[in-house]
This record gives C-alpha cells, sequence and structure tokens, in this order.
C-alpha cells in the first residue's frame, strides 16, 4: 500500500511539472462603450523598470474611460518582473526585427506584435524607466542627449497619412501636458527623437519601431531611474494621461493626482482568491510567512487575482506571492480533501446575525460567533481553549485570539475555517481593523491561472 502510493504520487508530481504553466502577460481592455480613439499601454518589457509596469498595472485598476478605450498590457515580460530581472531571456526591447523561432520569447513577442496591429488601436505607448536626464544639449554627465529619463521617445517626426501620425507635435502636446502640472523645472519632459531610419540598428529592433514600420504611431515614455518607483508612476501615468487627453479619451480615476495620493495607492489593495474563493486571502500587508494554508490534495492550484503584476509561484515545499518585483508572502501549505457543500455561514458579527458567503472578510468591533449547522468544524486560527475542537458557537473577542497568528503584520485580520470530517469546507476572514475600508475592487476578469503544485 505504501508503495504504491509513493508511485502514484511520483507520477502526480512529474506530471505536473510538465503542465506548469509560465507566466505570460496579460491584456486588459478598460473600454467606453462609447465611440473614441483606442490607446494601447504597455509595461514591463523589461523586468527592471518599475515605474513603468507599475504606472500600466495602476491604468487597470484604478481607472475608468468615459469616451473612447485603453488597452494595457502591464507586464509584457512577466517572468522577467516576477524574477527581478532586466530580461531572463536577453533585452526584450531588441527582439522585434528578426527573432528566431527558437528564442524561449518568440511567441509572447508575436502575440504582442498582432495586439499593437491589431485594427482598433490607434496609438502605442511603451512605458520605460529610463537613466538620468535626457537633455538636448550636454550639461554633465546625468544630464545630456545620451541620457534617456524625463523623456518622450519617437523614432522619426512624422508618420504620413496616419491620424495621430504627427508623431513629433502629439509628443510636443504631451510634453506640455506633463510640464504644466510639474513645479520643479528640473523634472521636465522633453522629446527625444532617436532618428531610427537613419541607421539606429539598436532602435530598429525596439517595440515601437515595428510599430512605426507598420504605419502605427507610437512612442516611448521614459521616466527617470533617479526617482524612486511611486514617483516614476506618478511621472508615467501624468504622461498617459497627456496623451489620452491629445487623442480624446476621457477618463476618470479614483485617486488624487499627486505623488503621495499615488505612492499611497500602489500595492495598497492585493488579494487572491483560490479555488473558485473557498479561500480568498487579503495579502497586501501580510506576514512574511502564512502557515498551514488548507490547500487542495492532489490537484493543481488555481488562482485568481485583483491586480495583473501579482503572481504565485512554486517555492520549494510551498508557494510564494509576488507583487511584481515585490515580494508579498510564502504560504506553507497543510493538504486537504475539499468539501463543496458550503457557499455561506452565518456568523454573530456584534451581536447581529448575518450571512457570510465562504471567502469574505467581515469587519468585527467587538467580537463574533461563528453559527454553523451542526455537520460543520470550526476553526479560528489562533485561538485555543483546552478540551475544545469544535470552535462553532463561542463567542470571540480580539484579546481571545493570538496575535502571531494573524495573516497581516498589523495584527488585525484572522483566519476562520469550516471542516466537515477531514475536508475542507472553506474559509472566512474577520478584520478588527477600527478603520472600516470596506474596499472592494473586483478580481480581474481574467481566466483563473492554473499552477502546478508540488505535494
Ligand atoms: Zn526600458
Amino acid at each position: 500500500m505504501l508503495v504504491k502510493s509513493c508511485i502514484s504520487i511520483f507520477i502526480l508530481s512529474l506530471s505536473q511539472l510538465v503542465c506548469a504553466e509560465p507566466l505570460r502577460f496579460s491584456l486588459h481592455k478598460i473600454e467606453s462603450g462609447m465611440p473614441g480613439p483606442t490607446l494601447l499601454v504597455i509595461g514591463g518589457i523589461q523586468g527592471d523598470e518599475p515605474g513603468g509596469f507599475t504606472a500600466a498595472s495602476m491604468l487597470v485598476t484604478n481607472y475608468k474611460v468615459q469616451a473612447g478605450s485603453i488597452w494595457v498590457v502591464p507586464n509584457l515580460n512577466f517572468e522577467s518582473i516576477i524574477k527581478r530581472s532586466r530580461g531572463i531571456h536577453g533585452d526584450m526591447n531588441r527582439k522585434f526585427n528578426i527573432l528566431s523561432k527558437k528564442d524561449p520569447e518568440f511567441d509572447e513577442v508575436q502575440k504582442i506584435k498582432k495586439i499593437i496591429l491589431h485594427a482598433d488601436v490607434d496609438v502605442v505607448v511603451n512605458l520605460h524607466d529610463g537613466s538620468g536626464f535626457y537633455k538636448k544639449k550636454y550639461i554633465n554627465k546625468m544630464h545630456n542627449p545620451n541620457r534617456w529619463g524625463q523623456s518622450i521617445i519617437i523614432d522619426q517626426e512624422v508618420l504620413s497619412n496616419e491620424k495621430f501620425g504627427d508623431l513629433s507635435s502629439v509628443a510636443g502636446n504631451v510634453q506640455q501636458y506633463i510640464n504644466q502640472r510639474l513645479k520643479n523645472k528640473n523634472k521636465f519632459f522633453y522629446v527625444k527623437n532617436t532618428e531610427t531610419k537613419k541607421g539606429d540598428v539598436e532602435m530598429e529592433k525596439s517595440l515601437t519601431y515595428f510599430s512605426i514600420k507598420n504605419n502605427r504611431p507610437a512612442f516611448a515614455v521614459e521616466a527617470s531611474k533617479s526617482f524612486l518607483t511611486y514617483e516614476r508612476t506618478f511621472y508615467h501615468l501624468l504622461a498617459v494621461e497627456g496623451f489620452m487627453s491629445e487623442l480624446g479619451i476621457k477618463f476618470q480615476r479614483d485617486f488624487k493626482m499627486t505623488k503621495r495620493d499615488v505612492s499611497k495607492q500602489i500595492g495598497n489593495n492585493l488579494k487572491i482568491s483560490l479555488y473558485d474563493n473557498r479561500i480568498n486571502l487579503n495579502v497586501e500587508r501580510a506576514r512574511r510567512y502564512l502557515n498551514y494554508v488548507p490547500l487542495k490534495k492532489h490537484s493543481s492550484l488555481e488562482y485568481k487575482k485583483n491586480n495583473p503584476l501579482i503572481a504565485v509561484i512554486n517555492h520549494k515545499k510551498g508557494l510564494k506571492i509576488r507583487y511584481g518585483n515585490r515580494y508579498v508572502t510564502s504560504l506553507n501549505p497543510q493538504y486537504f480533501e475539499y468539501d463543496n457543500s458550503l457557499n455561506s455561514v452565518t456568523v454573530q458579527i456584534d451581536g447581529q446575525n448575518k450571512k457570510i458567503n465562504i471567502g469574505d472578510k467581515v469587519n468585527v468591533e467587538k467580537n463574533f460567533r461563528v453559527r454553523a449547522s451542526s455537520d460543520y468544524r470550526v476553526n479560528i486560527i489562533g485561538y485555543a481553549k483546552r478540551g475544545v475542537t469544535n470552535e462553532n458557537n463561542i463567542l470571540i473577542k480580539r484579546k481571545d485570539i493570538r496575535s502571531r497568528f494573524s495573516i497581516d503584520k498589523n495584527e488585525k485580520i484572522f483566519r476562520v475555517e469550516l471542516y466537515k470530517g477531514n475536508k475542507f469546507s472553506g474559509m472566512i476572514l474577520v478584520d478588527f481593523s477600527e478603520a472600516k475600508n470596506n474596499q472592494s475592487l473586483s478580481l480581474l476578469n481574467l481566466d483563473s491561472t492554473h499552477i502546478a503544485t508540488t505535494h
């Protein structure tokens, strides 16, 4: 018996290795349903330029449009972003001219080329973080014509006969839009023309020049690497808003356009949902490790997320959650069979009975009491009372739960798990934060991602 199960586990882990999906970029269409142009914004062509991919991801999570559309690929070189590398298979922005079919990124490059050339796309903007500060005349080592930071890049002055094909004046107007909103002249943007056609062999291989060659207006925006990520993100968003205003795309965002507010938005609401909402975790302020997370036995992991920069990856015996190039937390699993019979549970919250859906997070001021049917066993992680194995129907206050079992560093959010026999039925979270921050950002409309787990 023992031998047999060893073999099946071995086969299982082999087949799981084979079907592990690599990280792929995602396309998010933010559409108004009203006529107007479509702007394609791309971030993360290089994995070490967080200003660009963070700004692009915020378009997905914090913006709506009222006229026209923005299509966003915030994580073009997702694998490199997650691995904190400029390019794990070389510089992706040199793969748009000639590329061997054997290149590991061949398929991804083909996919993004198709999106760039899609008939609905009017203008392409590629977001980069560049070194120093571009200036027309040499000032010093960091401020000169060979630097890239704080610039809008065009490959040539004009793309004839195309709508928005006067690249030079579109870029000039966007430059003006940005600089009008900046107080500090040292941070002003300028237009840099690489004059690619005149023999810039490196730029000929770039994404924007591929677009230009195919008569699709394209620009690159470079925020200076001299700034921290949040400040680069701020400049990128200003630039994208400049392009939207230039194209006549009407937009709305849910924060104020200041460096401080941009900074507060970055990574402030990160959520993953496992196995069709059986487990939902808010991980923006998660502890370094979350232990005994009940994952599904004999199954690949299926998850959804609310931010395109989130990735869940296999790491040692557990799972690591990353947000762009930042570490978020690790899940150390305990494997269970799953029971799918439970969709909601009654919980008495501060004296009031409420029906709570499995996977939800509830705010508790003083106390709560789970009132599950007798078929289920309740386990409140961090609560222990001698002789009690089922924590159903017990009045629980914050001080009854040991702080180190919270999922967050602030020691406010705790797990309540329900089991039927030996099977896991689902989890809810109780949140003792005083501030009622009922963020209800929905999960991204993506196919759920499957990854193989080794167990
Ligand atoms: Zn770049």
